[in-house]
């Protein structure tokens, strides 16, 4: 059998695999089998941060790997501490943290904390979370129900109660009762279409949940760690949020996963936990993850590459308004919106066939997350194998 029998036989058919082979990756660039090159668009979906083969997040990560890996949340961790101390004083926000191993986890333990906090603030119990039609906020059984997706919801059930989806931003405040306890959003929908919300709507919401006493939960799985040009999307749109959920970008490639919360003392010993969940390994790796992209975002090169990709980006989108409708996102979370589905998918195909990833984002978006440490020369290789591909889609349509 050859690796992708292999693969067929024995791994679940979960995802609708590309089988080529990388070997080896070098920032955004990835090399196959053969050593062809391919630009990296996707960043794995908004992980690889600092870009592959990073050498310092390596480095931290060997060395922590040589010495202890993991010992249980029973001791102190170094790392752990130091990183939730920086994530505090980065953010800005006067918070706790409570670490897990990805975004689905982080947001579950989101829902436990509003839950615990809906039991005991208040007289009548409340439980219900109001999170958007097309939003996203993980697998497991509860995060799936939290996403307000209906079609992910055909099989699986019966789900936990509790869960409200509103249209749209703007009908978030109709929806709200006396159980309601908390209001979950991401600040730009990521697998719902790289569509940011409006900044003056989030900061009326977000002032108006204060005074009733409900809870904003921002889920930054996709939009943190200097996705958006900030340490968080919630420090570009000028909130500040009572619970914030991490995972992706923050790790490198580890798996880790974070909430924040300026609900310092919700949890008591026994309400929550992780055997893994912030580990030596993974919070040496995010720590490291932190100190470059704080270092080059100081030094300014983080927002010069942004908005170098930017725009390019809305070049493109001008340059084939036969093909795009618009372009969409915030930083390095970016989107071209396609005329139609089909044209999504053929500027997909093509794109992988001059070497350049990018992914897909709701029914019609094409979606860019490169590294956040791509350089100029990867970004205009990238853009020039992608204009080919939608030369020879607008030759097909
Ligand atoms: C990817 C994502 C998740 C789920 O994260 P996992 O690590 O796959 O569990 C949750 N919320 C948002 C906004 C995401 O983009």
């Amino acid at each position: 059998m050859n690796l992708k029998e292999i693969d067929l036989e024995y791994v679940l058919h979960t995802y609708a695999r590309n089988y080529i082979n990388f070997k080896r990756g070098e920032n955004a660039t990835l090399f196959d089998e053969e050593g062809k090159d391919y630009i990296d668009f996707t960043s794995g979906i908004g992980v690889v941060s600092v870009g592959h083969g990073n050498k310092r997040v390596s480095e931290a990560i060997c060395n922590q790997a040589k010495n202890i890996i993991h010992i249980s949340n029973l001791y102190l961790i170094e790392p752990q501490a130091k990183l939730a101390k920086k994530l505090v004083e980065l953010s800005g926000y006067d918070m706790r943290l409570f670490f897990a191993n990805s975004g689905a986890e982080a947001n579950e333990g989101a829902i436990k904390i509003a839950r615990k906090y809906g039991e005991v603030d208040g007289e009548v119990k409340r439980y219900k979370i109001i999170t958007l039609k097309h939003s996203f906020h993980g697998r497991t059984i509860t995060a799936l129900k939290a996403t307000g997706q209906e079609a992910m919801h055909t099989y699986f059930g019966p789900f936990p109660d509790g869960f409200v989806y509103a249209d749209d931003i703007d009908s978030i405040e109709s929806l709200l009762d006396d159980h309601t306890v908390a209001v979950m959003i991401e600040l730009i929908q990521g697998e719902g279409g790289v569509e940011p919300l409006d900044k003056a709507k989030v900061q009326k919401l977000a002032k108006s949940l204060k005074k009733k006493d409900i809870l904003l939960i921002v889920d930054e799985v996709q939009t943190g760690i200097y996705r958006t040009g900030e340490l968080l999307a919630s420090n570009l749109y000028e909130i500040e949020p009572d619970i914030i959920t991490l995972a992706k970008g923050l790790g490198g490639g580890i798996p880790i996963g974070a909430i924040m919360t300026r609900l310092k003392d919700i949890f008591k010993p026994g309400d929550h936990g992780s055997t893994f969940g912030g580990n030596y390994l993974s919070c040496s790796a995010a720590n490291t993850v932190l100190d470059i992209l704080e270092d080059e975002k100081d030094r300014g090169v983080l927002d010069e590459r942004m908005v170098y990709f930017e725009d390019r980006i809305n070049e493109m989108a001008k340059k084939y308004s036969n093909i795009f409708q618009k372009s969409v996102g915030l930083g390095f979370m970016r989107g071209l919106r396609a005329k139609s589905g089909e044209i999504l998918s053929k500027i997909i195909e093509e794109s992988f066939k001059e070497r350049v990833l990018v992914l897909k984002a709701g029914r019609n978006t094409i979606r860019f997350l490169p590294p956040l440490t791509i350089s100029k020369e990867e970004i205009d290789e990238g853009i020039k194998r992608f204009e080919k591909a939608i030369l020879k889609v607008s030759d097909q349509i």
